[in-house]
């Protein structure tokens, strides 16, 4: 590292943390970028993620422009990632979804990607009994996966050979890192809450189980946050549920229970699954996801947390979107912008 180059902090070594780092060594020579966080790789939300590209239609930038443009951005860098021989390293892998629907039409389109991905169309009549009796409605989508528990080191071992620097520590305040930053990346998820005294940012608690299931290739949605996503090593991730304002990160049995029992009747394969663990994660839920600016006593801050649920197949695209608002930051005076 030269000390002359700027230094560049970036806050929580999530998803979109890691993902904003890999962002910055690749736009910007000469600068000096250190990851601050105080859980890593498997201890964080983004390792409970299933990891899926599928944006809830309600997912939200500041304008629509600006949430397709995430979303658009988003897919290609996965694509890229995909396209390389670095794909099952980095956890990414091609996936062929399903989506069914016994009451609702509407929850089995997405207006977000079936413009973007290769394929999204109705399905057929003998597709709609693949999970068995009683499906009226039902999409097929060919999208990716971003299995976080392989990104995760993938990123920071990368990050790393690149020359960034990484160091554990909690954080309680912008005014107290470790040293002075020229720009501060703030990618905290949930920690955003207390860092900002942000009230709009609402915890929305998951509980999933990953279970051995190496037969299953297909990802597959039912009614009532039903899902079950296969992933790398034969492991898929069964779910789900989605509790506002909840911060219990303890596995609740009777959650535990009633996902694997939808799961089962979606799939009755899945009865000989082995169960792995249950892992429960709280959603950074904020609607809009935030990624703007802010000068906190005297530090430039660029924001960029509050993902709720699709925090995994978006960082990249806020992520890109904060990296060019901090370069203008840097290129400019701060205070005149503000
Ligand atoms: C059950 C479940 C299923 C999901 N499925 C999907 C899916 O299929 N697709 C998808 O795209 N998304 C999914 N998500 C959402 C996704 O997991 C989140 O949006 C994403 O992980 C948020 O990433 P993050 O980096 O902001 O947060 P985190 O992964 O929580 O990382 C935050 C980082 O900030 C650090 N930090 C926080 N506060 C401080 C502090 N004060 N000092 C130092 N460090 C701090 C933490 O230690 C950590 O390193 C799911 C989530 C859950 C719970």
């Amino acid at each position: 590292m030269d000390k002359n180059n700027p230094s560049i902090a970036v806050l929580g070594a999530g998803v979109v943390g890691m993902t904003v780092a890999r962002i910055l060594q690749d736009r910007l020579r000469n600068v000096n970028v250190t990851v601050l966080a105080d859980k890593f790789q498997e201890d964080t939300v983004s390792a409970v993620a299933a990891g899926i590209f599928r944006p809830g239609t309600s997912f939200k930038g500041a304008t629509k422009e600006i949430t397709k443009q995430w979303i658009n951005d988003s897919w290609y860098y996965w694509q890229h990632i995909l396209n390389t021989s670095e794909a099952p390293q980095a956890g990414v892998m091609a996936l062929s979804t399903y989506i069914f629907s016994k009451n609702n039409y509407h929850v089995t389109r997405n207006h977000l990607i079936e413009d973007l991905v290769p394929s999204y169309r109705p399905v057929d009549a003998n597709e709609l009994k693949l999970c068995g009796e009683g499906w009226k409605h039902g999409s097929y989508f060919s999208t990716v996966k971003i299995g976080c528990e392989r990104y995760l080191p993938w990123a920071e071992r990368i990050f790393m050979e690149k020359g960034g620097k990484i160091v554990q520590k909690k954080i309680k305040n912008f005014t107290s890192l470790p040293q002075k930053f020229d720009l501060v990346f703030n990618c905290t998820g949930m920690g955003a809450k207390y860092l900002c005294n942000d009230y709009d940012l609402v915890p929305m608690r998951g509980q999933v189980i990953k279970a051995r299931a190496p037969w299953l290739k297909t990802a597959f949605y039912g009614d009532y946050d039903t899902y079950i996503i296969p992933g790398h090593d034969g492991i898929a991730t069964l779910g789900g549920v989605r509790q506002y304002d909840s911060y219990n990160m303890e596995v609740c049995k009777h959650d535990a229970a009633a996902i694997f029992e939808r799961c089962c009747e979606l799939l009755p394969s899945l009865k000989k699954a082995e169960i792995v663990s249950h892992k429960v994660g709280l959603r950074p839920h904020r609607v809009p996801v935030r990624v703007e600016p802010e000068l906190i006593d005297g530090v430039k801050v660029v924001h960029c947390y509050g993902h709720g649920g699709y925090g995994v197949m978006c960082s990249p695209g806020t992520g890109l979107q904060a990296v060019k608002i901090g370069v203008d930051l840097m290129k400019s005076n701060l205070k005149n912008k503000l």
